[in-house]
């Protein structure tokens, strides 16, 4: 047998949301945070233009991809690293930072990779509880210690929706040394609407230890092709991209992302739209008297305790796929319009049950 490194065997496995099938055929998967629109037209055909050149390995710097986000945000070409995907950036970004003795501070519960990458990267991680819904960011700057080289602030929080807000994050970031790494996740970054939630550029343009990691997965419909990306200081982005496997963007993925942001208009009315259900889906849920945690996300979390496995089965009949977490809640992504109105009469009638 061979011998393996014994994190391992305490790891558990990254679980990510599957689709389920009703008994009657239907299928509507919330459980991903998936954008529910089929690709553009556009998008697709960069993708099949790019085809024909897979037979070579793609621009291991992914050059006119990282100039386009340069041009896009009006930073430096430097300033921007890439990955498969935003998990792989962040497992980068770990890689860069980890190593035994070490620490990283992250809310929890939030995004599940972290522990993971954490845990891969053989560094401690510090969790620190959510206050309610939210980030508690004073508990958090209390955990940094003199081992902390990176703090993570998922925002919008991921699976709970809730999001910090201008005045706290700046405090927070004033009591973070200069030589801890600040990591302010906006996966879900185009959702936000409340203009007190912070734009994570704004503090990654005045303090060289933030960077803002984002991704196309989410409202740029593209999670299936796997493209992520840190903007970042120089030193920050250059130690991430020396961490990244090399070719991890395929030349699929790069094209895809250059049309995407070529149909940005385009996909930000898609947005727009889902921010429009997630309100009816949030203010219906109310109406059927449950708590819902303000949401600045694709999606909403029902902490629903002991009855989240109930609840996700009483959805999976309903071919609805929610994501569970066993004890605490569920998350559901915000889907096309019959997908939530079949999700909100499942919730109606388990509320009444
Ligand atoms: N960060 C957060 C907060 C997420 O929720 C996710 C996806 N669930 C990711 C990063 C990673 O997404 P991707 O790898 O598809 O970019």
């Amino acid at each position: 047998m061979p011998r393996f490194r014994a994190i391992l065997d305490t790891m558990p496995a990254y679980k990510a949301g599957k689709a389920v099938v009703s008994p009657d055929g239907r299928s509507y998967k919330l459980s991903s945070n998936e954008s529910p629109y089929e690709p553009l037209p556009s998008v697709v055909e960069a993708v099949a233009k790019a085809a024909t050149e897979i037979h070579r390995y793609p621009d291991p710097a992914a050059t006119g991809l990282t100039n386009a986000l340069a041009e896009r945000y009006g930073v430096p070409p430097e300033h921007v690293a890439l990955g498969g995907g935003s998990v792989a950036v962040a497992q980068q970004l770990f890689e860069t930072v980890g190593e035994p003795g070490a620490e990283v501070v992250y809310a929890w519960r939030s995004f599940e990779a972290y522990p993971l990458l954490a845990d891969l990267a053989g560094t401690t991680s510090v969790r620190v509880p959510l206050a309610g819904e939210s980030h508690d960011l004073d508990a958090m700057a209390e955990a940094i210690t003199p081992r902390t080289r990176m703090v993570l602030v998922c925002n919008p929080n991921n699976p709970t929706g809730t999001a910090v807000h201008s005045a706290e994050l700046e405090a927070f970031l004033d009591r973070v040394p200069e030589d801890v790494l600040v990591i302010l996740d906006e996966a879900y970054r185009e959702y936000v609407r409340d203009a007190d939630v912070p734009d994570g550029l704004t503090h990654y343009r005045s303090r060289p230890n933030v960077a803002v990691l984002r991704t196309f997965s989410k409202a740029y419909g593209l999670a299936g092709l796997r493209v992520g990306y840190l903007i970042a200081d120089e030193p920050v982005a250059s130690a991430v991209r020396k961490t990244m496997v090399p070719f991890a963007v395929s030349h699929l993925a790069q094209a895809a992302a250059v049309a995407s942001l070529a149909a940005e208009d385009e996909l930000l009315e898609r947005v727009e739209a889902v921010v429009k259900e997630r309100t009816r889906v949030r203010e219906s849920l109310i109406g059927q008297g449950w708590e819902v945690p303000v949401t600045e996300a694709n999606f909403v979390w029902l902490r629903l305790g002991e009855r989240t496995t109930a609840f996700a089965e009483a959805c999976a009949a309903e071919g609805v796929a929610v994501r569970p977490f066993a004890g605490e809640g569920a998350r559901i992504s915000i889907g096309s319009p019959d997908a939530n109105d079949t999700f909100l009469a499942v919730a109606e009638a388990f509320r009444k049950a």
